[in-house]
């Protein structure tokens, strides 16, 4: 991103905003954050990021694109500056516009908003007078010295309505925050684990596949899709806060992040959705993705009562739980914590619908990687003498020479198959040990295991 404007440009642009009324995220109306945006949209092609207007200056890398400036007593702001007011604007969400003029006692802001009028259309860009205090930033974009005719040829008018990406517009959430750093265990907190390791790459990722990210909070992460969610609640305001705001904003996909907390041995992850809407392909592929990494402990589990998976319910959003682990978890969080770049990569693979690109993740190779193992029951009763071994494999520990002797029963009953070493191995367990025994050599060229001779009589099922 660049700004490719000169400033003669600039003003020219701000001075056609006036009077009119802008909706530059097409949600909440004519915002104040609405016309900054459409100035930096004018200069950069981009957009300026931050949940609240007063987030502006520390939610965007500026550096090579403007100055930001703190207020001082003598600092004198210039037209085209972007003004950033703080919290005690805007009932808490602080205010911008651009600036029309200045002196040193007073500014002329073009903004909207100002007066509420945003929300409901009524209150368009325009000029209003402000006095100075020391909270208010100004940003100073790096004009452009002159105009060269291929900039004016790129020029483009956003248009909110009709602009698409390729992509879908897809929200990370990470679970907690503000004060709660949900469970903790093994050296760390869910919060802050989350939010560092998980959260930010499965976004790179996702972008990579051309989808459009957010993170709920920010890049900071600093808010709590929750606790915000309830807040809503308890004003009885469902647009402005959590699970509300995110409908507004229209995301085609939305996925929280959590660890789960139970005794030390409780191991793998899972999926919760709300009770009221079917688990779609999103929900099944990060099933699998779980299974597949840190392993699960249960199916898709639908719930009614989890607060933001009810209200996703109630709003269809489509949203889900992610529970990735245990924290409380030795293995699994060793898994994540050795894993964590891998492990977004699937992550965001499964969000995604299919495997993101790069040779280095593990989605690409385990497509690769061939069925070795069927879960399909059987009883086998030999009519030869055959090893026991500890592992599917000719190379594997021999404990027995004989399987009926070993197991002391006359008709094996196995839970699952292997195909290894040019042989079919049935898994069964004697006295609570698992072991395997070579049931045939493959000979069939499709190496279909039932178009096999066994060394005895296969039943299948049981
Ligand atoms: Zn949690």
């Amino acid at each position: 991103m660049t700004v490719n404007k000169t400033k003669a440009q600039a003003i020219a642009y701000m001075k056609t905003l006036k009077g009119k009324g802008w909706d530059f995220d097409g949600a909440f109306g004519w915002q104040c954050f609405d016309l900054s945006n459409m100035q930096w949209n004018y200069l950069t092609g981009g957009k300026l990021y931050g949940y609240y207007a007063k987030d502006i200056p520390f939610e965007n890398n500026f550096n090579g694109l403007a100055t930001v400036y703190k207020n001082t007593p003598s600092f004198l702001p210039e037209e085209g500056d972007i003004f950033v007011m703080d919290e005690k604007y805007g009932e808490g969400a602080g205010h911008t516009g651009t600036v029309w003029s200045a002196n040193l006692n007073t500014f002329v802001g073009l903004e909207q908003n100002w007066y509420g009028g945003g929300r409901y259309k009524t209150e368009v860009a325009q000029l209003v007078t402000h006095t100075y205090d020391m909270n208010m930033y100004f940003i100073r974009p790096h004009y452009k010295a002159k105009a060269s005719v291929v900039s004016k040829v790129k020029d483009k008018v956003f248009k909110p309505s009709t602009s698409k990406t390729k992509g879908k517009k897809i929200l990370i959430a990470s679970g907690h925050g503000y004060n709660d750093p949900g469970a903790v265990a093994n050296g760390t907190n869910e919060r802050d684990f989350i939010r560092k390791y998980i959260a930010p790459n499965v976004q790179k990722y996702l972008k990579q596949a051309g989808h459009t990210v957010d993170l709920y909070g920010g890049s900071k992460q600093d808010q709590n899709l929750y606790t915000d969610t309830a807040y809503g609640e308890r004003l009885g305001d469902t647009k402005n806060y959590g699970m509300y705001w995110v409908k507004q904003q229209k995301y085609d996909i939305v996925v929280e992040l959590h660890l789960d907390a139970a005794s030390a041995s409780a191991t793998g992850g899972h999926v919760i959705i709300s009770n009221q809407w079917p688990a779609d392909k999103i929900d099944k592929d990060i099933n699998n993705c779980l299974k597949a990494t840190v392993g699960t402990i249960r199916g898709i589990d639908p719930r009614n009562d989890l607060l933001n998976a009810n209200v996703s319910g109630r709003l269809n959003i489509n949203y889900r739980l992610v529970e990735m682990g245990f924290i409380t978890n030795k293995k699994d969080m060793n898994y994540l914590k050795k894993n964590y770049d891998k492990f977004s990569k699937e992550l965001a693979g499964a969000i995604n619908g299919k495997a993101i690109g790069g040779t280095s993740g593990g989605s690409k190779k385990a497509k690769q990687t061939k069925q070795t193992k069927w879960n399909w029951k059987g009883r086998f009763t030999p009519n030869t003498a055959i090893k026991v071994r500890t592992s599917p494999s000719i190379n594997g520990k021999v404990v027995s020479n004989n399987v009926l002797s070993f197991t002391r029963v006359k008709t094996i009953k196995f839970n699952f198959i292997v195909k290894a070493d040019g042989y079919w191995w049935i898994s069964y367990t004697s006295k609570g040990k698992t072991y395997y025994s070579a049931i045939c050599k493959i000979t069939d060229n499709k190496e279909k295991v039932k178009n096999e001779k066994y060394w005895g009589k296969l039943k299948w099922n049981w």
